[in-house]
């Protein structure tokens, strides 16, 4: 099974899509990220394409319905890059995953280095979680619903820090 089918946090350091150079990630596409170059023929189950965001199936869903919603464009490789000039990105993503699920249970990024494929990507979730689903994808929240520590964070929890001027990371938002 390719590197891409899961986003389980990994202890490999032999990875090759670790040594990925962050310094080209403002061009469209990077080499070797196998986000880039998601198509059907190179077996993603895909279920939307338009010029902005790409939408297809997690390859190890871990919920009834388990879809990862991508920009076209590499634009970052990860939610720890997103800053305030990309809430509009954000919310289209929030647009196509409400188009495509109905009523999602949650919608979420992973914190690297818990993140396994360095392009951005939002995870949408709806249905029942499997156990390894929860375990992965655990939503912490403070009084105000702010981010916990934590290496998973929801869209909302991320539109709050960088509409503050603040950057994602592990600890709390
Ligand atoms: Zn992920
Ligand atoms: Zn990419």
């Amino acid at each position: 099974m390719p590197s891409f089918a899961s986003c389980f946090p990994s202890r490999s350091t032999s990875d090759p899509l670790d040594s990925f150079d962050p310094l080209v990630s403002s061009s469209a596409t990077v080499k070797g990220c196998v986000f880039c170059g998601a198509s059907r023929e190179k077996g993603f189950g895909i279920v939307h394409a338009d010029d902005e965001l790409i939408a297809f199936h997690d390859r190890t869903p871990r919920a009834t319905v388990h879809l990862l919603i991508i920009p076209r464009r590499h634009v970052v490789s990860s939610v720890r890059e997103l800053r305030n000039e990309h809430l509009t990105l954000l919310n289209s993503m929030r647009s196509l995953a409400l188009t495509l699920v109905s009523s999602p249970s949650k919608m979420g990024f992973h914190v690297p280095p818990f993140s396994s494929v360095p392009h951005l990507h939002l995870h949408v979730f709806s249905g029942k979680h499997t156990f390894i689903g929860r375990f992965k994808y655990p939503i912490s929240r403070r009084e105000k619903g702010e981010k916990g520590l934590g290496w998973f964070v929801t869209l909302d929890q991320v539109e709050k820090i960088i509409q503050n001027g603040g950057t994602v990371n592990l600890g709390r938002g």
